[in-house]
């Protein structure tokens, strides 16, 4: 006789602009894929982010096939469109139904840093989020979590995972490759060419990040 109880696959789910993506991103999804034992970490960049519309974001084409550069050498890193094909402004709320609606079979921890945890209050629909998914908040320099915040989240749903500190953003990335300093070690190889190929972040100079 089989055991008929059908396996649940643990998956991580790591939202974020990616523009671009960056080694912060990869050390806390690999720490977290370690640390729970996930089977896959489901990579979703947005399409329009709700709480960035101050700011020009790149087309979601290029995040999105940075970010596939970036994890396609890892097994267990896949990247999905989830977000970046819906029209509007993008929820985690509708990330995780729309992957929960695709891997039935799965339960997902949705993967955040300290500083977007904290936010998480401001989230559309923050009471449903905790029904969809087990949330993971992963420390990050310069940013402390508020311990009021961390007092009224669900405990049995969050969890707060220490990772090896990176000080390294996006904006921080942006902003240097425009003055024209490198992003060589920052973000993968591949991702550094591909800003340049394609003149992301441009700045006055011709040639600005140097082949070392
Ligand atoms: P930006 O500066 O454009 O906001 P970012 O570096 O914060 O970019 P996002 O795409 O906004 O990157 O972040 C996606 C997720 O990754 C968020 O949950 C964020 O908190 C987390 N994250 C980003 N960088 C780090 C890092 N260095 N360490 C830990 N978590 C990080
Ligand atoms: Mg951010």
């Amino acid at each position: 006789m089989t055991d008929a109880t059908p396996v649940r696959r643990r998956v991580g789910v790591m939202g974020g602009t990616f523009d671009p993506i960056h080694h912060g991103h990869l050390v806390a999804a690999s720490e977290v894929q370690a640390w729970f034992d996930l089977d896959e970490v489901v990579f979703a960049p947005t399409g329009r982010p709700w709480q960035k519309s101050e700011r020009d974001v790149s087309p979601p084409e290029h995040r999105y096939l940075m970010t596939v550069i970036a994890t396609a050498a890892n097994p267990r890193f896949t990247v999905s469109r989830v977000d970046i094909d819906r029209e509007g402004p993008t929820y985690t709320v509708d990330t995780l139904r729309d992957l929960s609606a695709a891997m039935p079979d799965a339960d997902l921890y949705f993967i955040t840093g300290a500083d977007a945890l904290t936010d998480i209050f401001s989230w559309h629909d923050a009471d449903g989020l905790f029904e969809l998914a087990q949330f993971v908040g992963c420390t990050r320099p310069g940013y402390d979590m508020d311990p009021e915040t961390i007092a009224a989240l669900p405990s049995s749903r969050v969890t707060i995972v220490e990772i090896p500190a990176l000080a390294i953003s996006s904006t921080d990335c942006r902003e240097r490759q425009r003055r024209g300093q490198p992003v060589w070690y920052l973000v993968p190889d591949g991702v550094v060419q591909y800003i340049q190929k394609h003149r992301l972040y441009p700045s006055s100079e011709p040639d600005p990040t140097p082949t070392p």
